[in-house]
């Protein structure tokens, strides 16, 4: 725990929380003044409480954790985000945040323009299940006959979005690298009725790419409203050192029909943002409705026209606004670079697992996540001193996670291994933070001092 002593969280940035709350202040200087007495003695004991309270957390925003998707916000996005608290807007409506709702559009066409598409209709949603749960409406209003269709390694939400949305839902199996069986596929396709196929462009559990050129073949063959979930993934467009397949796959992304990617996940954004793209605009048309507590006030676009959430925090715009001025999502760019520097960390993670007898590894990773388990003779074995090098390396301060690998998947990667279960409990990493890279020997030192005497 002698690291732990010397860390600090980065605290200077507020000195200029209070320089742009003055400077929006002033915006609002003609207005009377309301500015009331508050308890600030009984505040403060609060919100010491609430510091201490937050204490039993894993500490998300060090390198030394290295589990689940997680990463802190930018600085500026968790700056910009408080900033717009004070005005609280609500971009349900452009009456609830004029400049919100103007920043939200100007933040989501950059995303759009991102995966190469000049028009789109799209906004921010709460969250990547939000914005899924919207592209799936959609296509089962165009399609309402067909099932949707997704991989076993995609998320658990697609399935029970359709539950939501009365739509059926099947999945197929995947490769040996967890990516969507292309030739199951169109089996399942030649069989008829599959209104919408899901790829996953970057799976949570392992970050896999389903092959995305041979599933835009199989459109051609067989018409089916294609959505491309990216949430977790859609941000490493930007990268530049992605295997060939998995760049091909990127590069053929602007031919689907909708986008779900999150900002935060690989965006530098608090939670409570996510974003759905359609790539027609058209579809807009879909959402029209008519409510009595309307407060749509012109004729210009209001985001709540064209979204099945109302209120949302006006707040998340500003912050990946902000977010889009300072580190803009250009190839080259720092943006891209962090993002480049999140795979590289993996890849070299990886070669360490590969070249040390002491592991077993699946697959090179595709983007930023490794999937990797103590070798052993019986799979049983493999699942237990999985769970026991979780405990012992989160006792040392490095944090992983798991994840359920099917067994099936895994008998031929592991020819020399016995199983005897149906699922293998692996340890997951995902490297999703830039300093990763230059803390990979000391993460490196905490995973081989906290292995399992086997
Ligand atoms: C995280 C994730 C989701 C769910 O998004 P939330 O933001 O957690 O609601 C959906 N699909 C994929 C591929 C994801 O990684």
């Amino acid at each position: 725990h002698t690291e732990a002593q010397g860390m600090e969280l980065e605290k200077e940035s507020l000195a200029l929380l209070r320089e742009a709350v003055e400077r929006m202040e002033a915006g609002f200087a003609g207005l009377p003044d309301t500015t009331s007495s508050m308890d600030r003695g009984a505040m403060r004991d609060v919100l010491l409480k609430v510091a201490e309270r937050m204490r039993d957390n894993y500490p998300y925003f060090h390198p030394c954790y290295a589990g689940q998707m997680l990463k802190p916000p930018h600085p500026v996005a968790r700056l910009a985000y408080m900033l717009a608290l004070w005005v609280n807007p609500n971009n349900h409506a452009l009456d609830g945040g004029r400049a919100s709702s103007q920043m939200e559009k100007e933040a989501v066409a950059a995303l759009a323009r991102m995966f190469g598409w000049e028009t789109h209709l799209g906004h921010l949603t709460g969250g990547g299940t939000m914005a899924n749960l919207e592209a799936l409406w959609v296509a089962g209003r165009l399609k309402p006959d067909g099932v949707v269709v997704a991989s076993d390694q995609a998320h658990y939400t697609h399935s029970r979005i359709s539950q939501v949305l009365k739509l059926g839902f099947e999945a197929v199996p995947t490769d040996a690298r967890a990516r969507m069986d292309a030739t199951a596929l169109e089996q399942r396709l030649k069989r008829g009725g599959v209104g919408t196929v899901v790829a996953t462009i970057g799976t949570t559990g392992t970050g896999s790419v389903d092959p995305l050129p041979d599933i835009l073949a199989l459109r051609e063959k067989y018409g089916f409203r294609l959505h491309a979930d990216a949430a977790y993934g859609g941000y490493y467009v930007l990268a530049d050192n992605l295997g060939p397949e998995t760049a091909e796959a990127y590069r053929r992304l602007p031919e689907v029909d909708s986008i779900v990617v999150d900002p935060h996940k690989h965006g530098l954004q608090p939670y409570g943002c996510g974003c759905i793209l359609f790539r027609d605009p058209s579809v807009g048309v879909l959402y029209k409705h008519d409510s009595p507590y309307t407060y749509f006030s012109s004729s210009e676009l209001h985001l709540g026209e064209i979204s099945l959430e109302c209120s949302r925090a006006g707040a998340s715009a500003v912050a990946l606004w902000a977010t889009q001025q300072l580190l803009p999502m250009t190839r080259g760019g720092d943006f891209a670079s962090g993002l480049a520097s999140c795979r590289e960390a993996a890849m070299q993670l990886y070669g360490r697992l590969q070249s040390d007898t002491r592991f077993l590894t699946i697959m090179s990773p595709e983007l930023d996540i490794v999937v990797f388990a103590p070798r052993a003779s019986r799979s049983s074995d493999v699942s237990r001193m999985s769970r026991e090098l979780f405990d012992a390396a989160a006792s040392a301060d490095l944090h992983l996670a798991l994840f359920s690998y099917p067994a099936r998947l895994l008998r031929q990667l592991w020819p020399d291994v016995r199983f005897d279960g149906d699922v293998v409990t692996c340890l997951r990493s995902c490297l999703m933070k830039p300093e990763h890279l230059a803390w990979l020997d000391r993460i490196w030192e905490r995973l081989i001092a906290a292995l399992p005497l086997s």
